[in-house]
């Protein structure tokens, strides 16, 4: 495959802890599916504070991702490509408050304005080398970020679809406030937790933009699954997936009592259960219904209430 011909992203969109690393490991043990983790923290976390691949290798000693970055940016990749550039125009250009003005530009026509120019560029030759190198018909990003999705729209040569993954926000505050280690980091430390008001106004903010994408891309480019349906009807959900991306002939890699065989993969980063290989199977984690604490789940409720209704979640949860 030549960096010319097109290649499907399939970007799953939603605040964090909604199943996005699992659901894009699943979807990249089907053949011709490849799942990079959260591209968007390739710069940051990958290459400037050195965390590490879902292989267990630094990303520049990673065999698969020193060949893409080298393909993208030539042999001294570490010297040509600027990580720090890239994560200056990130947040200059692409916070997720900037949804709204990324979506407003026309499709596939590269920014003109400089840091936004050459973070496109970046990321799509980043897309298209991956195809290149992985031989994958479908590159899965689950980066989750509005804001980098409605980018995807810009870059010529890159067709594509949108996952919006929402899960119930009490669920979702609960398990913020719970440590979780991060296992990319040569020193012990724990992923960043967020306060339930914190998660819940981030839940409503994130899933508004997503909201926006969808009326601006359309049906046929996105689709909207619950993390509740996910975990209780995988198949039928990740067989939606594949018929929205164009693979519908592809097997769903899941036995009948939802357990999967999950190999190693290349993710650059994500939850740290993106380092769990070998069977897994899908539940759902219900501790939040009996262990939330009253006053959590009544501001939660109250905060996330303009949009609870749309994703069928009561009010009594
Ligand atoms: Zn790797």
């Amino acid at each position: 495959m030549t960096p010319a011909q097109e290649v499907k992203v399939l970007y799953i969109i939603g605040w964090g802890r909604s199943g996005s690393t699992i659901m894009g490991n699943l979807l990249g043990e089907i053949d011709g599916f490849f799942h990079g983790g959260e591209l968007t923290y390739l710069w940051e976390r990958g290459l400037l504070e050195g965390r590490r691949c879902g292989c267990g290798q630094l990303i520049p000693s990673c065999e698969l991702w020193s060949d893409v970055l080298r393909r993208s940016f030539g042999d001294d990749f570490a010297a040509t490509v600027d990580a720090q550039h890239m994560v200056q125009a990130q947040r200059d250009e692409v916070r997720v408050r900037h949804t709204w003005q990324l979506l407003k530009r026309p499709a596939d026509r590269l920014p003109q304005d400089d840091a936004l120019r050459r973070y496109s560029g970046a990321m799509l030759s980043l897309y298209q080398q991956i195809a290149t190198v992985t031989g994958a018909r479908v590159v899965i990003d689950s980066s989750k970020r509005p804001s980098d999705a409605a980018l995807l729209r810009l870059l010529p040569g890159v067709n594509p679809y949108f996952v919006h993954l929402v899960r119930d926000p009490r669920a979702v505050a609960y398990s913020w406030a719970r440590k979780k280690a991060q296992l990319d980091r040569d020193r012990p430390a724990l992923m960043s937790p967020h306060t339930v008001l914190d998660s819940t106004v981030s839940w409503l903010s994130w899933n508004l933009a997503a909201e926006s994408l969808r009326k601006r891309v359309g049906a046929g480019h996105f689709s909207l699954v619950r993390y509740e349906d996910f975990v209780s009807r995988p198949h039928a959900v990740l067989e939606r997936i594949l018929a929205l991306v164009g693979e519908a002939g592809a097997s769903v890699p899941l036995s009948e009592d939802r357990a999967a065989e999950l190999s190693t993969n290349h993710t650059v980063s994500g939850n740290p259960d993106r380092f769990s290989t070998g069977r897994v199977k899908l539940r759902e984690d219900r501790e939040w219904r009996s262990k939330q604490a009253t006053t959590d789940r009544l501001l939660t409720t109250l905060v996330a209430l303009p949009l609870l209704h749309r994703y069928d979640y009561a009010l009594r949860g």
